[in-house]
This record gives structure tokens, C-alpha cells and sequence, in this order.
């Protein structure tokens, strides 16, 4: 097991006991929305939507080990929750803390710590996720910039204040490479977008994701975050500390899911004895636990070396990712075979996490875009090996 340190062990027991109000367990679709302001108002009060906000700005500035921690706790009794954590957190405030104006910091910092405002983060269009399929345009015109175009998907797009803007900007010197832009937007306040609504989805029903829809819409050049032209350095910025914490995302739910069927192989009897003593149940239960020690192992190490600020963790960041909403879809599918067909039914909450957990191989970076980065590195690697 991890080393954590006793401020991460109080973390977790600070999460813990409001665990029983934050459970997101087949809530009614028109209560939904309602369930997760409130949800998200309690959090707030636990002081974690100020987790990445420096002291400096009213936030409590945790490494990015303790904040997986937290994160962890939180997917384990809502995975939406801790997804929109997650977004408001290291999608939208850790690309501000690094690349925003001091005026920018100082007008949108502490409102988000003390979760009055909520960020959400947005890459997402019809055509795609990868920035040769991005549509939605800046154009500079006087003061400031005129934003066209559709994302789609984006988390709590209806209810969240802020959302960072990923937009083709065009070529600002240096070609391709420095055509992008982001932009902060307020989805409330701003003339010029409207919010789709939320899209019915199979699991994770409480992040509400929608589409975010651009008609000239004009920005003042303020709201641009960093210089023009540096998109996508702050996206591989973020993605390396962001695919961490979708590993964490998908860990508690893994640890939800095993938690579960430990309980309920306890408590189910057949043939006269608990089914945790039967032998091919017990193998399974121990197959699991093994999996979810490498997955601790791997999320909390890599979370470990990005609090340490230690360099090149991208590589890391992304391998755990793939391996730990990969292999958190096995270990939901393994405990709901453990419920028989009790975990077909939606009074168990293996039925919730089974819907939740399918998406982390999705969101955050497919497992196919991860595996297509990764064997990019590989072939690199045996190229130069073979020049030397
Ligand atoms: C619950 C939820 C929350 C979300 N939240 C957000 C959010 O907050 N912000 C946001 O921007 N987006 C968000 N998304 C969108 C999500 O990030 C995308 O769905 C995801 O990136 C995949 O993009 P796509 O759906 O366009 O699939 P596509 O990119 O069309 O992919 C289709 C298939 O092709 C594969 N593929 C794609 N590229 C390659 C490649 N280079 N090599 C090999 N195979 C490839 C994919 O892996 C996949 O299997 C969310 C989605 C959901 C469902």
C-alpha cells in the first residue's frame, strides 16, 4: 500500500464522512442537476474546489498527490462529481495559475476556491478531439476577438460560470504549431453563446455534458489566456497533471466497485457457505485486489513525482491513465459478475459504477490516441538507438 503522509490519511476520513450525501446512486433525471449543485456546494464547504488554488488566491495550494487522494475519495460515491472536480480543478484553474495574467488570477481565483464559480474545460467539436479537427475560430478584430463555432460534450456546461475556450486562432509565426489559442469565457454572461442540453448519457449522468455554441461572439483580448499562439503548449501542459487525475477518477471507482463485491460475497450465501469462501470467488477477489495495488501503485507514484515537479512525467501521466481506466473496467465488470444478477439491477450501486466506469477510456484522451502517442515514442526511440 501507498506511504501516504497523515495530512493525506485525514484527507481521506475528512472526504469519508460526507461520503453518505455525496452518493450518486440512480438519481431521478429531473433531480439531477439540483442533486449536484448541492453535492458540488458541499464540497465547496470541505474546501476542495480551492485544492489547486494557491494560498496566495484563497485556495488551500494541495500537491497534486493530495488532491488525487481527494479525487479518489469523491469517485468512489459520485464519479461525476469527481470528474467535474477534476475539470474545474486541473482543466480550468491549474492552465490559469500557470499561464494567467495577475489581473486574470486576481478577478477568477478566489471565487473558484470558494466555489461560488465553477470552471469547466473545452477541446471537444462534432468533427473530433485532436487539433486537426478544430473548427471553432478567433478571429482578432479591434479590442479583442470574434469566437464561431460548437464544442460538444463539454462537462456541466449548462450549470459551470467559466470554461476555457480551445479555438484556431491561424498561424501567429511558427506555423502550425502555434495556430491555437485558448480563451476564458463566461458560458453565463457572455452575448454570443448559447448552451445546448444536457445529453442523456449511459453512465456519469451527473456531469450533464452539452454543447457549447459560438455566434460572433466577441471576447475582449483580456480573456485570452497566455499569449496568442500558445494553445498548445498550455494543452500538453495540462494533460500532463490532468491524465493523472483521470487515472484517480478511474481508480475510485475501481476501489467502489471491489469494496462492493467484498461486501456483497460476504453477506450472499449458496450452498450453505458465504460465496467469498467459495474458492473460484475468492480467486477473483484476489484477482482484483492484486490489479488495484498496481493501479494505486502507478496513480499515486506518478501523482507523487508531479507534486515533486519532476520532469518528462508526461509519458507517465498518460501510461497510467490507459492502464488504470483500462484496467478499472475489468475490475466493474468483475465485481458485477460477482452480484450475479443482483448487479443488473439498478438497486445496487455495481450497477451505477458498471455505466460510470466506461467512459475513462474514453474522455480525458482515448486509450487509442494514448496507445498511438506511445507507439509514436517507441518507433522514435528505436530510430535514434540505430543512428548511434
Ligand atoms: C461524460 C463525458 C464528459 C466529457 N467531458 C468533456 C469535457 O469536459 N471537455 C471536452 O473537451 N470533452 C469532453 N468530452 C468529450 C471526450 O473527451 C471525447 O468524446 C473524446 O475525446 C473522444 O472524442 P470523440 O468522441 O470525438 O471520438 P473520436 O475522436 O471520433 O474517436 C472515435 C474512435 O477513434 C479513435 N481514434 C481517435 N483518434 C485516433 C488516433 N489518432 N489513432 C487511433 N484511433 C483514434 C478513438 O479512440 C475512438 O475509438 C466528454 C465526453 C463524455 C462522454
Amino acid at each position: 500500500m501507498f506511504n501516504f503522509t497523515n495530512d493525506q490519511v485525514e484527507i481521506k476520513k475528512h472526504i469519508a464522512g460526507s461520503s453518505e450525501v455525496l452518493r450518486f446512486h440512480n438519481i431521478d433525471g429531473n433531480n439531477i442537476r439540483y442533486f449536484m449543485e448541492e453535492a458540488l456546494k458541499v464540497v465547496g464547504r470541505l474546501g476542495y474546489l480551492g485544492m489547486s488554488v494557491p494560498e496566495k488566491y484563497g485556495g488551500t495550494g494541495l500537491d497534486t498527490l493530495s488532491a488525487a487522494t481527494a479525487l479518489v475519495e469523491f469517485a468512489k460515491v459520485n464519479a461525476a462529481l469527481a470528474h467535474i472536480v477534476n475539470a474545474h480543478s486541473f482543466c480550468f484553474i491549474t492552465p490559469l495559475v500557470k499561464y494567467g495574467s495577475e489581473k486574470q488570477k486576481n478577478f477568477y481565483l478566489s471565487q473558484l476556491a470558494a466555489g461560488q464559480k465553477i470552471g469547466t474545460f473545452a477541446f471537444t467539436e462534432p468533427d473530433g478531439s485532436n487539433v486537426n479537427t478544430i473548427r471553432v475560430t478567433a478571429k482578432r478584430i479591434n479590442n479583442g476577438y470574434l469566437l464561431n463555432g460548437t464544442k460538444c460534450m463539454i462537462t456541466y456546461a449548462g450549470c459551470a460560470d467559466y470554461a476555457l475556450i480551445f479555438t484556431r486562432t491561424g498561424p501567429a509565426g511558427g506555423g502550425l504549431e502555434r495556430s491555437f489559442s485558448f480563451f476564458i469565457a463566461d458560458l453565463k454572461q457572455t452575448e454570443g453563446i448559447t448552451i445546448g442540453k444536457p445529453e442523456m448519457t449511459m453512465g456519469m449522468e451527473g456531469t450533464q455534458i452539452a454543447e457549447i455554441n459560438f455566434h460572433d461572439c466577441k471576447v475582449p483580448a483580456d480573456d485570452l489566456l497566455g499569449r496568442e499562439g500558445d494553445g498548445l503548449e498550455i494543452i500538453a501542459d495540462m494533460l500532463e497533471t490532468s491524465r493523472t487525475t483521470n487515472a484517480a477518477v478511474a481508480l475510485g471507482i475501481a476501489l467502489a466497485a471491489y469494496e462492493e463485491a467484498v461486501k456483497y460475497a460476504h453477506h450472499r450465501s449458496l450452498n450453505g457457505k458465504p460465496l467469498i469462501q467459495h474458492p473460484v470467488i475468492n480467486a477473483k477477489l484476489a484477482g482484483m485486489y492484486c490489479k488495484l495495488q498496481s493501479m494505486e501503485l502507478n496513480t499515486y507514484y506518478t501523482a507523487q513525482n508531479l507534486a515533486e515537479k519532476k520532469k518528462n512525467v508526461f509519458t507517465d501521466s498518460s501510461v497510467v491513465k490507459y492502464m488504470v481506466a483500462e484496467t478499472a473496467k475489468e475490475i466493474c465488470d468483475a465485481s458485477l459478475q460477482i452480484h450475479g444478477g443482483y448487479g443488473y439491477i439498478k438497486d445496487y450501486f455495481i450497477e451505477q459504477l458498471y455505466r460510470d466506469v466506461r467512459i475513462n477510456t474514453i474522455m480525458g484522451g482515448t486509450s487509442e490516441t494514448i496507445l498511438s502517442e506511445i507507439g509514436g515514442l517507441i518507433t522514435q526511440k528505436i530510430s535514434q538507438e540505430r543512428q548511434v
